[in-house]
């Protein structure tokens, strides 16, 4: 596994068109924001951990995070929380382990 691979658990960069579509629709359709205490109802699409969905324009206010009890979170070993507001799992990543954390 390089080392991109492990910043890009999803694998997006390696995904064709159709695969990324149907992995983005598996992974909102999996999620358990719309149950979340931070949750603010109507915001669409969900599965904020997923890089391209992109924050939240809706919910500011953090109050709890149940992404560790998601099922896509333990599928893909995810290691963040509050994606919705904090961004995807792939920027948190290279945020907190820096530029030298990325693939060559
Ligand atoms: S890990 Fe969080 S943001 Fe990602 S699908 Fe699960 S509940 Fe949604
Ligand atoms: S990313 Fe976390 S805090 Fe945000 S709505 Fe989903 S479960 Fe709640």
């Amino acid at each position: 596994m390089g080392k991109y691979d492990r910043i890009d658990k999803f694998g997006v960069e390696a995904m064709t068109d159709d695969e990324f579509t149907k992995k983005q629709a598996y992974i909102t359709k999996n999620c358990k924001c719309p149950g979340c205490p931070t949750y603010v109802k109507g915001d669409a699409p969900v599965g904020y951990c997923f890089p391209p969905i992109g924050t939240s324009k809706k919910i500011h206010w953090e109050k709890e995070c149940v992404c560790e009890t998601c099922a896509i979170y333990k599928e893909y070993d995810l290691n963040h929380t509050f994606y919705c507001t904090r961004c995807s799992q792939v920027c948190q990543a290279l945020k907190s382990e820096g530029p030298a954390a990325q693939g060559t």
